[in-house]
């Protein structure tokens, strides 16, 4: 492929990100969030340079997501975030080694029907228990009687632990963090026996008492912010992806010229256009701001036009030197993903993940 549209996955900075989780909880064991490809990095070599830095677990939404990192040779533990959908995947899970979170009555009940020889392989369960978020687990309330259960099932080997979400744990400010930590705390003291886990990336970087024995960071493992109002820069991390593409092409337009889909952008004067080869079929999103820019050389190239499937393109008023061939950064280190992504509206997740199979992953090294 030589299509220039490509990104870069920088392992040096995910290494620094990990090392980030470390001294905000460094009591904490870490458990790190891969799932969705590793938010669009590439599971499978995001997984292993976590491994092989000291994460000591890797966590996904669903058994292929494990199986995949399983096949790649992963041996440390992975556990799945939603544990199974369905009871025949347990068998998988187990042969896979895999660490299981119970949120459901249906999801305990697929465990007491496993034969107990099956059940007792079981390394790890979580009892989710939904403290605010209104998604999945058990009410706090019913929580005692989903443990017992839970004794009942696994031999005193298996290691039991209880894990909550957090909804709003972004913003500092706000009251609903406290109100879910103090309603986790209960139950917390009541089981002081069993590890806890609560914390996604920004309870690990504003809410300390989250921390617990066990930290789920996913987005600030890849540079990214989920703090309201912060980048990833402001908060010490380093942006692991690096989306860029290529100038292929460059137009003098007069004054009065229209350019792209719709004629959506009519020259205000004479002026320099830039092709860019990176489009909504990429991962860049349609609808964004106008003023959004890209990185071209030392300085931004704001958008004009719509933008395309495979191309949009970019005002070089300030670029009189610029080239075809010349690399463009659609976000990265000069365009933080979080400013694009308040730009259409969204949060850097989604940008991440969107990026489709097309785009060329490159690894550079840590
Ligand atoms: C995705 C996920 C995380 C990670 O969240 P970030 O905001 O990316 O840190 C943690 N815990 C659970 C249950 C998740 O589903």
């Amino acid at each position: 492929m030589t299509r220039p549209a490509r990104v870069s996955i920088d392992l040096a900075a995910l290494k620094h990100n990990l090392q980030q989780v470390r001294r905000h909880a460094p009591e904490a064991k870490v458990m790190a969030v891969v799932k969705a490809n590793a938010y669009g990095h590439g599971a499978i070599m995001v997984a292993d340079t976590l491994a092989s830095a000291g994460a000591d677990s890797l966590a996904v939404a669903c058994l292929e997501e494990a199986l995949q990192l399983r096949e790649a040779g992963l041996e440390v533990p992975i556990l799945l975030l939603e544990g199974v959908f369905q009871p025949q995947e347990l068998h998988q899970a187990i042969s896979a080694r895999l660490d299981l979170t119970v949120h459901s009555s249906q999801q305990m009940q697929m465990l007491a029907d496993l034969a107990e020889a099956q059940r007792h392989q079981i390394g790890r369960v979580w009892l989710k228990v939904d403290t605010g978020m209104h998604r999945l687990g058990f009410a706090p309330l019913q929580a005692q009687e989903q443990i017992s259960l839970l004794h009942s099932l696994f031999p005193a080997n298996t290691e039991l632990g209880l894990m909550t979400h957090l909804a709003n744990a972004g913003n500092a400010d706000d009251s609903f963090t406290p109100q879910q930590l103090q309603c986790f705390a209960e139950l917390r003291a009541a089981f002081a026996d069993m590890p806890v886990s609560i914390a996604n990336s920004a309870a690990i970087q504003l809410w300390p008492d989250a921390a617990a024995h066990w930290v789920r960071p996913g987005l600030m493992l890849y540079g990214a912010s989920s703090v309201s109002g912060r980048t990833g820069a402001d908060l010490g991390l380093k942006p692991v992806m690096k989306a860029t593409s290529k100038l292929i092409a460059i137009k003098d337009c007069r004054k009065g010229d229209s350019v792209g889909y719709n004629c959506a952008f009519v020259c205000p004067r004479d002026m320099r256009i830039g092709v860019v080869a990176f489009g909504y079929g990429d991962g860049y999103p349609r609808h964004i701001e106008r003023d959004t820019s890209v990185w071209i050389g030392a300085a931004a190239a704001p958008l004009v036009g719509v933008v395309s499937m495979d191309m949009l393109t970019v005002d070089l008023s300030n670029h009189p030197d610029a080239m075809i061939d010349d690399v463009v950064e659609l976000w990265g280190e000069h365009i933080p993903v979080e400013e694009v992504a308040m730009r259409t509206g969204t949060i850097p997740y989604e940008l991440t993940c969107k990026i489709t199979r097309r785009v060329q992953r490159e690894y550079r090294q840590a």
